[in-house]
């Protein structure tokens, strides 16, 4: 017998290999083996299993099996081999990617042990427990009180060896105590379960009806749900993963941001409780490794995770679930392959007949012209789960506001800082929103305009106040202490402009002295524990105002939280790429849903230095289906996705001159160019230096009219840039492949 060996190499090639009789009953597609490569032995992993082979020269035999189950399905293969091809990626590659790093380390997940009551309890031993032993006694009454299991860790505070405490409480026959195995915890990051009392509404149930079918049938089924903030949309998952577990099957729901949502994944746990695995990038990479093996196993039937969940390997698929799929987090773009885990699903959907539900309050355009198309079955939740009201929206010109008051630039409207006073007032909460992070993102030179960048990038260094330190936001660049002088004219005459998170918090703490303020961004986020907390303690009521940037305005259901402010709409409007106007519109939306999201209703206050930009005045008005026609009539008139089929080639290196001397050449030698292929470039990327590479792109767009479902451009990108290498002689340079990129800049 032969099998077929692929390698974590950049080669498109999988190897041939002969089997010793020894091995003959134990292989698998699916199964590592180690096997010679060269001089080395290599792990691999097999594709396939043949009584022939085609390959004439020498065939060398395997010489280890590492596992005993696959760790990689026939249909997980499948799926790796179409993203091979799909995104033009090396097999080896994308099966990186896929996989943990090293699947062999050793992991076994902490026993803990938890105490339980026991439900009969005789008078007389509590009261004689209560006089003899008065510290097993308060123990023993608040195990009671609980009324279900307890962590001996988590109480702690009570005394100083509860478990030595329960032991006794458990010889005298008051306690059970046990003691049970832990998933690999990221339960810092989650909120403890929620549990709720579910019925449904009409429009929940009717969507959940027209899926039904879907599920028990096990067809591939794609469908665009689209509720509004609040709808419910979380509980429609929680029912279809009920159904797919019914049949024996499992489910993957996909979120944006794991650490974002602790509230979903805390949902999930009061439900499903130990059948879902976190697919966490908290998760060490021995714990990694240990997860992977029990979903193959099928111990973990429900997995939920950011972007790479998608490769979960669960047993049977039966439910691919993406929350917020417009969010450009579930786009990989480094290292390749540059994969959108929205298409991955669809296409693993495919492949394992599931169902796939794309889910979001502001649909990402493409979707909702899928929709359209008849692509995708639509499921609609119009109305705020328990009829609470969508928010009332004021939006201030800050222009005129200025006229008027005679104050310029200001970073809080009147219109707003009333408001916030008001639910302060009222011991209601307020969100605010400033999509940017520092201090100061703008240091310029009163005398000569010279603004201050980074060395490796050509963009503005932020000012940190909390730390003193510049900082550079995309190569991660820090500079301690401020600029005292310019570097070009020498000027000690800076000016340290713009809005960032702490400049905000600053004047906040200033204006509201007596408001409790909570900062959410990347800075104060970089902590998984902190970030809870601080979202804990918004959600118990010991946090009045929370600030932050667009890690505030998704999936978080605070129902005391009534007014949401937008310190600047405009920000990132002008960037010029054809997607800045709806992410903006998407941001602003549902920011504004945060508001109000149960009986008491909530305001929004927009400010902008744009009022009639269409942009902002349909998210003002919350009127998502208007701005999406406008915004698709201005794709359609350019061409752009998702009227368009498109790809990017970047290229970048340590030299300006021979990035374009490189992006020339291959502009040049471009081959197989057909009718209804756009080429725009080669020129430089917007963010033109960044961390110390210069970066020139071309594009590709292929209109859909004549290229229905992208094959040509597909193969146009497949003759001109595999095996780059030998071609096109890149150097230092690197040249990377991005199909239907997510930006332009
Ligand atoms: P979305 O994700 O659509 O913005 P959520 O799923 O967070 O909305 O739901 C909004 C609120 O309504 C949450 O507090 C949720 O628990 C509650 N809710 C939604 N559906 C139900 C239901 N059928 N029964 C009880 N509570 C529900
Ligand atoms: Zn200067
Ligand atoms: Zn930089």
């Amino acid at each position: 017998m032969f099998v077929e060996v692929a390698f974590p190499i950049s080669s498109f090639q999988t190897f041939s290999y002969k089997v010793p009789p020894k091995f003959l009953n134990d292989l698998h597609v699916g199964i590592r083996v180690t096997a010679p490569l060269g001089r080395r032995k290599v792990q691999g992993i097999i594709t396939n299993l043949s009584q022939k082979s085609a390959f004439k020269g020498q065939i060398k035999f395997i010489t280890g099996i590492i596992d005993r189950v696959p760790v990689i399905s026939p249909d997980l293969w499948a799926l790796i081999e179409w993203m091979s091809e799909y995104y033009v990626t090396p097999k080896g590659q994308v099966a990186k990617a896929v996989l943990p790093t090293n699947l062999s380390m050793r992991y076994s997940p902490p026993k803990h042990w938890y105490v339980q009551p026991i439900p009969v309890v005789d008078e007389k031993d509590l009261n004689r427990l209560k006089q003899r032993a008065p510290q097993q006694f308060k123990l023993q009454q608040i195990i009671w009180d609980s009324q279900c299991s307890v962590r001996v860790a988590s109480l702690n505070d009570q005394t100083s060896n509860p478990l030595n405490v329960c032991r006794s409480l458990k010889q005298k026959g008051f306690v059970d105590l046990f003691q049970e195995t832990s998933l690999p915890d990221v339960t810092g990051f989650t909120f403890a379960p929620i549990q709720k009392h579910v019925s449904f509404n009409a429009d929940q149930r009717s969507a959940i009806d027209k899926m039904i079918p879907s599920l028990d049938s096990g067809k591939y089924s794609p469908f665009l749900l689209h509720g509004v903030t609040g709808s419910g949309k979380t509980e429609i998952y929680i029912e279809a993963v009920r159904r797919c577990l019914d049949q024996d099957r499992s489910a993957i729901i996909l979120l944006p941001e794991i650490s974002l949502t602790p509230q979903i994944a805390g949902r999930f746990k009061a439900v499903f409780g130990d059948t879902v695995a976190l697919w966490h990038s908290k998760l060490t990479q021995a714990q990694r490794a240990w997860t992977w093996k029990e979903i193959c196993r099928g111990t973990f039937p429900v997995v939920i995770g950011a972007r790479s969940a998608v490769f979960a390997p669960v047993k049977k698929l039966g439910l691919i679930v993406i929350d917020e799929e417009q969010e450009s987090s579930f786009r990989q773009d480094a290292p390749a392959p540059r994969y959108h885990a929205r298409d991955v699903a669809l296409m693993r959907g495919t492949i394992e007949k599931s169902t796939v539900v794309l889910s979001s309050a502001t649909p990402s355009l493409e979707s909702y012209y899928n929709y359209l198309k008849g692509k995708l079955t639509y499921l609609y939740l119009p109305k705020r789960f328990g009829g609470a009201k969508y928010p009332h929206v004021h939006v201030v010109d800050m222009l005129a506001d200025q006229d008027e008051s005679g104050k310029y630039g200001l970073i809080l409207s009147g219109l707003l800082q009333d408001k916030i006073e008001e639910r302060l007032k009222k011991n209601e909460q307020v969100i605010l929103l400033q999509n940017r992070r520092g201090y100061s993102p703008v240091i310029r030179c009163f005398d000569c305009g010279e603004t201050v960048l980074c060395p490796y990038c050509r963009v503005s260094l932020t000012y940190h106040r909390q730390d003193s330190q510049l900082r550079c936001h995309f190569c991660g660049h820090v500079e301690t202490g401020k600029r005292e002088s310019c570097i070009r004219c020498g000027s000690g005459d800076l000016k340290y402009s713009g809005t960032g998170t702490q400049r905000v918090e600053l004047l906040l703490q200033e204006t509201f002295p007596n408001a409790r303020i909570g900062r959410l961004d990347m800075d104060t986020a970089k902590k998984g524990t902190r970030l809870i907390s601080i979202l804990e303690n918004f959600s118990a009521g010991k946090i009045d105002i929370l600030l932050g940037t667009q890690m505030i305005a998704k999936g978080l259901d605070f129902p005391n939280a009534t007014l949401v402010g937008i310190i600047n709409a405009d920000l990132g409007l002008h960037l010029p790429d054809f997607r800045t106007g709806e992410r903006i519109f998407q941001l602003i939306y549902q920011a504004s849903g945060r508001a109000g999201r149960k009986d008491k209703p909530g305001e929004v206050v927009i400010q902008t230095y744009m009022p009639d930009n269409p942009v902002i005045k349909s998210a003002a008005r919350l009127d998502m289906m208007k701005y999406y026609s406008i915004a698709l009539s201005e794709r359609e008139e350019l061409n752009y996705p998702p009227f368009s089929w498109m790809a990017k080639v970047e290229l970048s290196g340590p030299s300006a001159n021979s990035v374009e001397k490189l992006a020339d050449r291959i502009s040049k030698s471009l081959v197989k160019k057909y009718k209804g292929l756009q080429v725009l470039g080669p020129s430089p990327c917007y963010l033109e230096k960044l961390k110390n590479q210069y970066r020139f792109q071309i594009v590709f767009k292929s209109l859909k009219t004549s290229d229905i479902n992208g094959q040509n451009l597909h193969s146009f990108i497949q003759d001109n840039f595999i095996g780059t290498q030998t071609k096109f002689k890149p150097g230092k340079n690197k040249i990377s492949i991005h199909l239907n990129p997510q930006s332009l800049i």
